[in-house]
């Protein structure tokens, strides 16, 4: 059996993640900021942290597998900070205790949502590390009423870092697969209040179109976390896996 870790394990896609993979007789250490094993808040310096530090205590250093699950989508500087910062500190901070797996996995959530247009500004921030100029960029766009860009933003931004970081020293070369998934609508409590209010969904559904099933539920999104980060998983990294319904190919047609 192998140790995982995962982020937003306490609700939604990481919770259904968490109980596939104990169900399946592995330990995971979930992290949250309430009702997990490690409680922090990744949009701070400090539960990034407690993260490090928490998950070294209590796995001896070792850790198998990352699945970066917390996330928000408010209309918010706070929504990169998490998206962004918190996925991407939890992936550097853990991955020394990775390096000591013999089948070590990493995956963060993006979204459909990364491939809707995005603050460029707000992109090249995130992704050049600096959060104070990330955030003042996601202010900005608050500022003139485009909030709602910042999610969606944050979601690149992610999915771009992994992509630039997945063939490096640190990652491929010690062994260590690097991958995003890219859900399209799940429901879980981040977008039950969409879901359900007729207007949101119809905004929701024409943006996110999902002609395969519609809808998924998270338990129907956790067996692919499950496999990409098992020890089966050994050539897969640096990509951003749709999990949509058909949704990237109805937006982006034949690109690939
Ligand atoms: P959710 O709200 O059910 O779960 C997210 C979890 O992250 C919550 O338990 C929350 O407490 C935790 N979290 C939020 N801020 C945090 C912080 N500062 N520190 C630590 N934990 C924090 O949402 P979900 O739908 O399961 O979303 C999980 C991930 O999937 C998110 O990154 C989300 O953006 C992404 N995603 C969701 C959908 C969808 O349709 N639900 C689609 C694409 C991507």
């Amino acid at each position: 059996s192998r140790t995982y870790l995962v982020t937003g394990a306490s609700s939604g896609i990481g919770k259904a993640a968490a109980t596939r993979l104990r169900d399946q007789g592995h330990t995971v250490i979930g992290a949250d900021l309430k009702g997990a094993d490690i409680e922090a808040d990744l949009s701070t310096a400090e539960g990034r942290a407690a993260l490090v530090a928490r998950a070294t205590e209590l796995t001896g250093g070792r850790l198998d597998a990352v699945i970066a699950c917390a996330g928000i989508a408010a209309f918010d500087p706070l929504t990169i900070k998490v998206n962004h910062f918190g996925a991407v500190a939890t992936l550097e901070g853990l991955r020394p205790l990775l390096a000591a797996s013999d089948a070590p996995r990493a995956v963060v959530i993006s979204s459909v949502a990364s491939i809707h247009p995005a603050d460029e500004a707000l992109v090249e921030a995130a992704l050049s590390g600096d959060e104070d100029a990330a955030v003042e960029a996601a202010q900005a766009a608050v500022d003139r009423g485009e909030g709602h860009v910042i999610y969606g933003s944050s979601k690149q931004s992610v999915a771009r870092w992994v992509r630039r970081t997945a063939a490096t020293e640190d990652w491929a070369a010690a062994g260590i697969t690097l991958n995003a998934i890219a859900p399209g609508t799940i429901v879980t409590p981040m977008t039950q209040p969409m879901i359900g209010n007729p207007e949101m969904l119809a905004v929701v559904d024409s943006t996110v179109p999902m002609p395969l099933n519609g809808h998924a539920t998270p338990e129907q999104v956790a067996p692919l976390l499950e496999w990409l980060t098992s020890a089966d998983n050994t050539h897969i990294t640096g990509q951003v896996v749709f999990i949509d319904g058909g949704a990237d190919v109805v937006l982006r047609g034949d690109r690939t």
